[in-house]
């Protein structure tokens, strides 16, 4: 039966995370991963977590039953009411259909899925450079794939006027695929300005913007602040999607816990949005998982876990920031040709360094800093120990 099949090659940066895996050098660093490591290259498990799990556990009223196919209501409410605000008027009309998903991946898949049965849109624009993941799951759920410029490589800054001429120009009614901010994988997001812009055009051409919220939380240091755009959207009456994580700002990746939520214009709309998005679900996998949900759901029912939270992911993205500033402190110590700046004005996990994918691969096979050859690095990867060797690397392989 199977053949016939030729293999795939493996995804980039699988590729290089099984080689550095393999990699025996003590000097080895890792800046593929976009996971959280502390300074001493561990992952963190928020402490809030470990409340939210030590509370699971002590409650011997809990079981392991399935849950119902849109997941744990008090999470699918909580988890809402963060993102878009207690008092927005979306929720208070119950306009939002919600589905508890498996994290942002899940989320952005089932409303794909969704779009596609019901809307069939002409078009999904996705952002070039992305998240990977995007083309695959477009293509995987048969949709047309347009690409739009975000980035403009050789200025180091935001291709503004790129991406307005192309949305300008899109299909009406097609989807957008926005990241809402510290986007994967260039570190830049618009102005407010220039999301006001964006925002009209969205309204011109009906298009459905369909959210990614995966890194909220990893600009400002807080979560509701960071929803801001996504608030203003809504807010201003766009009917969207929106995919929700709860893997980066609660480093909970392997809970894959998250949800998926659909904005429409009024109540009766939701109701029968909802039950069409269910079918879509029991044919995947029947009911999401329980023990993530409650986590989340325990957290943010409890106003002292909320603080903790917020104030743990504060902590995590300041350490981010401190070693932006010491990465190009110790480039411009050693005299590193090049303006580095931007690498301290970057938002988020990843920066993206201005240089060449054969400086790339120099990096990752000659000094053992794994890199991806479209130069993206993710900053989880550098600690105080590790970031001179990584900042000497960065200065070899670009000296001519
Ligand atoms: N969106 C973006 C931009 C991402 O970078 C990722 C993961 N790296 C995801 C969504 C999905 O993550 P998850 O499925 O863990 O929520």
């Amino acid at each position: 039966f199977f053949a016939h099949m030729k293999a795939i090659t493996p995804q980039p940066v699988e590729d290089l995370f099984f080689r550095w895996f393999q990699d025996p050098s003590p000097y080895k660093v890792n800046l593929i991963i976009g996971a959280y490591r502390t300074d001493e290259e561990k992952p963190y498990v928020f402490e809030a977590v470990k409340e939210s799990e030590r509370r699971i556990l002590s409650n011997s009223n809990l079981n392991k039953e399935y849950i119902q196919s849109s997941g744990l209501d008090i999470f699918n409410k909580s988890s809402c009411a963060i993102l878009l605000g207690k008092t927005c008027p979306a929720i208070i009309e119950k306009r939002v259909a919600t589905f508890q998903t498996l994290s942002g991946s899940g989320s952005l898949r089932i409303g794909l899925e969704f779009l596609k049965t019901h809307i069939n849109p002409p078009a999904v624009y996705v952002s070039d450079p992305s998240w990977n993941n995007y083309s695959l799951l477009v293509n995987q759920v048969g949709l047309p794939l347009i690409k739009y410029p975000y980035w403009n490589k050789l200025r180091g800054e935001l291709d503004f006027d790129g991406i307005i001429n192309c949305l300008q120009s899109a299909l009406e009614g097609s989807v957008v695929i926005l990241q809402v901010c510290a986007q994967n994988p260039t570190g830049v997001d618009p102005t407010l300005m220039q999301w006001d812009r964006i925002e009209q055009i969205v309204k011109e051409k009906k298009l459905i913007p369909f959210f990614d919220t995966a890194y909220l939380g990893w600009s400002s240091g807080d979560y509701e602040d960071d929803a801001y755009i996504v608030r203003k959207f809504v807010n201003n009456d766009i009917q969207c999607l929106i995919s929700q994580s709860f893997s980066k700002c609660m480093g909970l990746y392997g809970e894959r816990v998250g949800a998926l939520h659909v904005v429409c214009s009024n109540q009766e709309t939701a109701e029968i949005v909802h039950t069409n998005i269910l079918p879509i679900v029991y044919t995947m996998y029947l009911s999401p998982p329980l023990h993530g949900a409650r986590i989340v759901a325990n957290i943010l029912s409890d106003d002292e876990l909320i603080k903790q939270w917020k104030n743990e992911l504060k902590f995590v993205i300041q350490r981010l920031k401190d070693m932006r500033i010491r990465l190009v402190e110790e480039l411009t110590a050693l005299n590193t040709p090049g303006d580095w700046s931007y690498i301290v004005n970057g938002i988020g996990m990843f920066s993206n360094l201005q240089i060449t994918p054969e400086q790339c691969s120099s990096l990752s096979d000659k000094y053992h800093c794994y890199v991806l050859n479209t130069g993206r690095i993710s900053i989880c990867g550098i600690n105080t120990k590790n970031i001179k060797y990584v900042a000497k690397s960065i200065k070899a392989v670009v000296e001519p």
